[in-house]
């Protein structure tokens, strides 16, 4: 046996769900960790609920990385920016990194204290405590090739504009660790952008609509054509990327049967997909595989 410990990236799907409640779908989000490096990619609804279930503490969060500024992708955030705070058991966490995209996304982001300061100041008071939950939010012009917008030892998260009009200023994310490529399209269209994010991507997480029945719904429902993914572009896409892993999640319409949800694989197949595919459950966990490293001193 090696004395270096085997480190790996993992994956782990937070919330699979669209605005539509579920009881067993939170709202979208992605949690990437790399040894204890965590981040969260968007905070849906009950987003640190299914933190806790894969067991981290909302303190542990290094950094949160939005796609855009629609409810159902940030409805969680003041939850978590509380919740880190209310459950500091050292009193010192630093303000947690919000990355997010120039335009209302950064503005939300921004202004997501805004309304609780009275049980803030409540809770100070009562508690003794010199310090408040605060963040810091780093805004970045939507680039429309892969850019950096930010790095660790090891680690680069590049994001790139995708295709959510009327919604501007969404982006997917490229996560680049030692283990391999994570990319997480947001919400989009298929599009050229997120096939630059995925190429030879391990794991693209990407979200699925299948168009056949949305088409059939009565006019004043079929907007959401204009701006989510048709699951038979995407397999193409995904295959000519050359992706190893395609995780499908933010499912429209919503399955409600297991033969409902084989509908979008095999749509996904039709359009020419041939690996591995993952409809994507809450806390589903997909790792990309263990490395040696050296033990640190
Ligand atoms: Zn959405
Ligand atoms: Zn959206």
């Amino acid at each position: 046996m090696s004395e270096w410990p085997s480190v790996a990236t993992t994956v782990v799907i937070t919330g699979t769900g669209t605005p539509v409640p579920s009881p067993d779908r939170a709202g979208p989000g992605v949690l990437v960790m790399v040894d204890d490096l965590a981040l969260q990619f968007d905070v849906g609804r009950s987003t640190v609920q299914r933190l806790a279930g894969a067991g981290l503490w909302p303190t542990e969060v290094d950094a949160v990385f939005l796609t855009h500024h629609h409810s159902d992708h940030v409805v969680g955030l003041a939850d978590l920016v509380m919740t880190r705070w209310i459950m500091d058991r050292t009193d010192d966490v630093p303000a947690l990194p919000i990355l997010a995209p120039e335009g209302p996304t950064a503005h939300f982001a921004s202004s997501v204290l805004a309304g609780w300061e009275a049980d803030i100041d409540i809770r100070r008071l009562h508690s003794g405590r010199g310090t408040a939950p605060a963040v810091d939010v780093v805004s970045f012009p939507t680039p429309t090739e892969p850019t950096e917008i930010w790095s660790t030892d090891g680690v680069r998260v590049l994001a790139t504009g995708v295709r959510h009009e009327p919604v501007t200023g969404a982006v997917g994310y490229r996560i680049e660790t030692p283990d391999g490529v994570v990319a997480i399209s947001g919400d989009t269209r298929v599009c050229d952008e997120v096939a630059s994010l995925a190429r030879d991507a391990d794991v693209l997480i990407h979200e699925a609509m299948r168009f056949e029945p949305i088409e059939a719904l009565p006019p004043h429902r079929r907007f959401i054509l204009d701006y989510h993914a048709d699951t038979r572009l995407l397999g193409q896409l995904a295959e000519d990327a050359n992706v190893g892993t395609l995780v499908l999640t933010h499912l429209l319409p919503v399955p409600e049967t297991e033969a409902d949800e084989q509908k979008f694989a095999n749509d996904v197949r039709a359009g020419g997909f041939t690996g591995r595919l993952i409809m994507a459950n809450d806390l589903d966990t997909i790792s990309l595989g263990g490395r040696r490293r050296r033990p640190g001193p």
